[in-house]
């Protein structure tokens, strides 16, 4: 299933949705449903998937994770539970409805510890798990060699909520599937966005030329970019985290892994590592993480990380020193200082969510969903939820402090967190 190939934009919509990340995906579909006879517009910079939604490691986490886990709030932790359970369902929906095929796995997930460190930060996982009655088992050193192929973790908890994905297949599957009355056009940055009373005007470049559109209401689903259209200006930090990818394991490869196909794994602590084998055959990992002010990271830049994931990567898997990586790259993220999402009306009919704080492809589809119907002007207990978790994401002080700040906050957590990356 492709995107269908661009056709000559109308200059106006009843609806513009800037960012096909997962965010602006769920956004435009869920505009479509409620809004039929409507034209909307789904605007994306860059080709679909090329982005932070289609570069991720394909964990659709259900649980609250990361900064959420600090939270004792029980009526916090449920509605987040609810909010990413939901986002959930809604993918699996789409793929099954639009034969997406994107490896879709209900596998669950575990949360490892090596230290004595990951393993508090693994009780007190356990403990919000307790607080909101979610399952889990415990696997020991033992049980996760057999499954992971490496003896380095102390300890999991497994939960069998999470789904494991191919991200880019999945963001290019739900583009390519839209209803017809929304129009998907990616390679089209707006570079301009103006507002007016009766409808805002952006301006963006289509097949190399500027083409200008309007519409009374816009969806900026544009995550750490929203300050370049002047909105959350000073309170969100871009920053950029890095996975690796091997190629497929040979026969002879996988005798020498010793574990099973088709896991996830995230660090019990969060500054640690992500790993991953595929369902054909690659192990993934994902660690470090820098600021981002342009958006990007230099040549000599991925070649240290390279370095980096390898050594993370040799640490499990000593046997396995013959398999190079075949990919490395990073994303952006929009991570705010007090660990605090965005959701809601930013200007008379403009609309935002961002800083999912690096675990968006949940958060990211319950909140695209949710701003399009609060946009069409329908409530909900689940829109009760999203506002309930989001807030206003704290001040930054402006650059070159912002950046140093971020740097020296980034480079304590790799340093407290060193043994699990
Ligand atoms: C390496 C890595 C691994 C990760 N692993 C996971 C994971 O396993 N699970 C998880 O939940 N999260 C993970 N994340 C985080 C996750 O990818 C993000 O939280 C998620 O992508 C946020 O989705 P979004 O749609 O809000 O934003 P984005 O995916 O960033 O989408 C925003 C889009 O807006 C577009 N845009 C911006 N400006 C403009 C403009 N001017 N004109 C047009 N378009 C514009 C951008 O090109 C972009 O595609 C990971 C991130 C990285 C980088």
């Amino acid at each position: 299933m492709g995107i269908a190939p661009h056709t000559n934009p109308a200059s106006k919509f009843d609806w513009v949705v800037v960012g096909a990340g997962f965010t602006g995906l769920a956004a435009a579909r869920r505009l479509a449903e409620l809004n039929p006879e409507h034209s909307i517009a789904l605007i994306e910079a860059m080709p679909i998937g090329w982005g932070a939604s289609g570069r991720n490691s394909g964990f659709v986490i259900d649980l609250p994770h990361k900064f959420d886990l600090d939270s004792d709030d029980k009526e916090r932790l449920s509605a987040i539970l609810r909010l990413n359970t939901t986002a959930l369902a809604d993918l699996e929906q789409h793929t099954q409805n639009h034969q997406i095929e994107c490896e879709w796995s209900k596998v669950g997930k575990l949360q490892a510890a090596m230290n004595e460190r990951g393993t508090a930060k693994m009780q007190g996982f356990m403990k919000a798990l307790d607080r909101i009655n979610v399952p889990y088992s415990f696997l020991d050193r033992d049980a996760l060699r057999s499954m992971t192929g490496t003896g380095i973790y102390t300890g999991a908890v497994h939960t069998s909520g999470g789904v494991l994905m191919n991200p880019v297949k999945l963001a290019r599957g739900l583009a390519g599937s839209m209803p017809e009355n929304v129009q998907v056009m990616d390679g089209c940055p707006v570079i301009n966005f103006s507002r007016g009373d009766d409808f805002n005007t952006l301006t963006l470049r289509y097949q190399g030329v500027s083409t200008q559109i309007q519409s009374p209401k816009t969806l900026l689903c544009t995550n750490a970019f929203t300050s370049e259209f002047g909105f959350l200006k000073n309170r969100m930090a871009p920053v950029i985290t890095f996975a690796s990818i091997t190629r497929p394991l040979t026969n002879e490869e996988m005798t020498a892994y010793g574990g099973e196909l088709d896991w996830g794994l995230t660090p019990a602590d969060p500054g640690g590592t992500t790993l991953r084998m595929t369902q054909d055959r690659r192990l993934l990992i994902r660690n470090q993480y820098d600021y981002a002010g342009n958006y990007g990271a230099k040549d000599e830049q991925l070649e240290k990380i390279v370095l980096q994931h390898r050594a993370s990567f040799l640490a499990r898997y000593p046997q396995l020193e013959a398999v190079p990586f075949v990919s490395t790259w990073g994303g952006i993220c929009g991570l705010s200082r007090n660990h605090v999402s965005f959701f809601g009306q930013v200007a008379n009919n403009v609309w935002n969510s961002s800083c999912h704080n690096g675990v968006g492809v949940a958060r990211g589809t319950i909140s695209g969903r949710l701003m399009a119907e609060a946009a069409s002007g329908q409530r909900s207990s689940l829109l009760e939820d999203m506002e309930k978790v989001s807030g206003q994401p704290a001040l930054n002080p402006p650059d070159p402090f912002l950046g140093l700040g971020v740097r020296t906050r980034l480079k304590l957590a790799a340093w407290q967190s060193r043994e699990e990356v």
